[in-house]
């Protein structure tokens, strides 16, 4: 009998997750991807559509109606309950049930939670945002920029530092470096502090070689527009010009009140099979038939960091998770286990990139690599991109 597979959330993760599936099983089984949005894009190019190398929306956003596979059924609606015995998941438009669970709804934006940010800066994980921002960068003829990240955990880790960098690039190439400074804020202690301190350290001589002013430490309280400054924890405060952050994150509403998530916000997740943990310290699992990848999944490393929040990942689990529910579907064993392996490139401006080669459950810290920058990095980082063309009509 066919089985229906439903996938809670369509973005990077949940359509990697669906069409790795379409590949593995028969068409009597039903997959169907319940997402909200309309509209898919690519965090990555965030950071080109800021600079100009692309156009908002056209160069960016697909329509999520166009995705290719019409084998792939895609509901547009918003998840608004999950039942995790029954399988039973709660949308805008009805109930529906599943043999198997995919939850892939990732973290949200909370740009509310911290005073000032909605009405003073430019969110750089906001498409819409980040196209004012670039109009905003055309015009600027000098002052100082701030990139800032309100707290911890955030996607994608490098992003703030790939940020400055290329404003960096952008001004020196029109002239006007001596006019601007570049300042970043950050409540970590060092930049990706899951890398270690080696990978810290390398990563602030980068920015700093280039001017940049970093302050590690600043965990932001609220931002005045009418007195341009951001106030700090400890009294601190910081004078800006041009104000770029990094919002919140938190995990979307419907997991939290599914009694999924534990201390950490996210949902507690098996670092090999992708399934929910019962017990973190044991790596029991529960909830069979119920699986989880990206960024609304917490793993956590030998170093009691979290693994990053990152497409890469959310892609490589996803891989796992299709071999098995395949596996399940044909009575075999699954013979794929997630291994906190993943690559990632870190713009660095002028058209290259820095690519990252991280192996996260390496022992007793993950063991990072990080190449200088060069073209074949940035063409890399494009080619993901790419990934938006074999997915949509
Ligand atoms: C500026 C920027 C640069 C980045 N660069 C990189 C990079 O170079 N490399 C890299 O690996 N990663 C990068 N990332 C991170 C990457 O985008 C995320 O880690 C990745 O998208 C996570 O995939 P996901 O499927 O878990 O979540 P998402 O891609 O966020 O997908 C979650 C989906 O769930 C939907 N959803 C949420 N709640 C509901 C609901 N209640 N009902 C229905 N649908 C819902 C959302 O609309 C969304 O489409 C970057 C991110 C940003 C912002």
């Amino acid at each position: 009998m066919g089985k229906t597979i439903l996938i809670l959330g369509g973005g990077w993760g949940g359509l990697f997750v669906a069409h790795r599936l379409r590949g593995y099983v028969g068409q009597e089984h039903r997959i169907v991807i319940i997402e909200k949005n309309d509209k898919f894009s690519l965090g990555p190019s965030n950071l080109w559509v800021m600079t100009g190398d692309r156009q908002y929306p056209g160069d960016v956003e697909r329509s999520m109606s166009k995705l290719l596979r019409k084998d792939i059924e895609l509901l547009h609606a918003e998840v608004t309950g999950i039942e995790t015995e029954t399988k039973k998941v709660h949308t805008s438009v009805g109930t529906f049930t599943g043999d198997y669970l995919v939850i892939a709804l990732g973290s949200e934006l909370y740009p509310e939670a911290l005073p000032g940010f909605v009405e003073n800066a430019y969110n750089l994980y906001d498409l819409s945002s980040v196209a004012r921002l670039h109009e905003v960068l055309q015009q600027f003829t000098g002052g100082k920029i701030i990139v800032f990240c309100s707290a911890t955990p955030f996607r994608c880790p490098p992003a703030p530092y790939e940020a400055a960098l290329l404003i960096e690039s952008l001004f020196r190439n029109r002239g006007l470096k001596d006019k601007i400074e570049v300042h970043i804020y950050t409540p970590e202690k060092q930049p990706m502090p899951v890398g270690g301190l080696k990978i810290g350290a390398m990563l602030r001589q980068m920015i700093e070689n280039r001017g940049i002013k970093y302050h590690p430490e600043h965990k932001v309280l609220r931002i005045d527009g009418a007195l341009r400054k951001m106030f700090f924890q400890d009294g601190i405060d910081a004078k800006y010009d041009l104000l770029i952050g990094i919002p919140p994150h938190r995990a979307p509403r419907v997991v939290v009140e599914a009694g999924l998530t534990d201390s950490t916000g996210y949902i507690p997740t098996h670092p090999q099979t992708m399934r929910v943990l019962s017990d973190v310290e044991t790596l029991e699992t529960k909830l069979p038939g119920i699986y989880v990848l990206g960024d609304v999944a917490a793993i956590t490393l030998l170093n009691s960091m979290l693994l990053p929040k990152a497409g890469v990942f959310a892609e490589e689990q996803a891989s796992v998770i299709a071999n098995s529910i395949a596996a399940s579907i044909h009575e075999e064993e699954s013979n794929k286990v997630f291994d906190g392996k993943g690559i990632c490139y870190i713009e660095t401006g002028d058209g290259m990139a820095s690519t990252g080669s991280g192996e996260f459950y390496a022992y007793p810290e993950p063991r990072i690599l990080i190449e200088s920058p060069s073209k074949e990095g940035h063409k890399a980082k494009e080619e993901l991109e790419k990934l938006l063309t074999t997915w949509f009509a």
